[in-house]
């Protein structure tokens, strides 16, 4: 399976935005797009028109890029979303925010969705008490995630990095423990992702 594995922030430069993809660095003066809010190459810091069409394959891209998942497992997750009731895009980022990678980094026991789904493909988490080693899995309202040994260097660092941002109001997590329970999965208002996802929708539906 194809992965990305140039600088992740030429990613954020080119979508103008930051995708925290870095972990502590991604809130730190040493982000790259703090330094250089242009977009990467030779022509990164002319001005440039953009069709409607390129507006919204941008926005699927970041989309993609800030949760990290390839093309196939992201149009699947639209075909899910259009199949659920209400509105096509808030259901399309409820789902996105599900994955266990992501409920692992927003938790704040990974300092970013790479470094989660690393934690999670070597087995450290459990969701209900189970092991869960897919960071594709999607959890679902009321379900546990767990880290299983509390001794994990990354996991520990992880959380004292994290203890002071703020946490999806969605999430009961217990520090202690390490554990979060999903108390529900969000409304579109408690997802902290600055994207226009209508533009995804509108690009798929053509
Ligand atoms: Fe993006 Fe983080 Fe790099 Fe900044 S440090 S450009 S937010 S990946």
């Amino acid at each position: 399976m194809a992965r990305y594995t140039d600088s992740v922030c030429r990613l954020c430069r080119r979508e103008g935005q930051k995708l925290f993809l870095k972990g502590e660095r991604c809130y730190s003066e040493k982000c790259a797009l703090v330094r250089r809010n242009y977009a990467p190459g030779d022509h990164g810091q002319g001005r440039k028109k953009i069709s409607e069409y390129g507006v919204q394959t941008r926005t699927k891209q970041k989309a993609k890029r800030y949760y990290g998942v390839l093309e196939g497992q992201f149009h699947k997750y639209y075909e899910m979303a259009i199949k659920q009731a209400g509105i096509t895009g808030d259901n399309l980022l409820r789902i996105l925010e599900s994955r266990l990678d992501n409920i692992v980094y927003r938790a704040g026991f990974a300092n970013s969705r790479a470094e989660a789904r690393q934690l999670v493909t070597h087995r450290h988490f459990s969701v209900n008490g189970k092991i869960v080693n897919v960071p594709s899995y999607l959890v679902k309202a009321g379900d546990v995630v767990a880290v299983r040994h509390t001794d994990i260097e990354v996991i520990k660092g992880a959380v004292e990095a994290n203890s002071a941002r703020p946490k999806p109001v969605w999430m009961e997590i217990d520090p202690e423990n390490l554990s979060a329970k999903v108390t529900k999965l969000p409304d579109r208002s408690e997802i902290d992702f600055d994207i226009e996802e209508h533009y995804i929708i509108e690009l798929y539906s053509k």
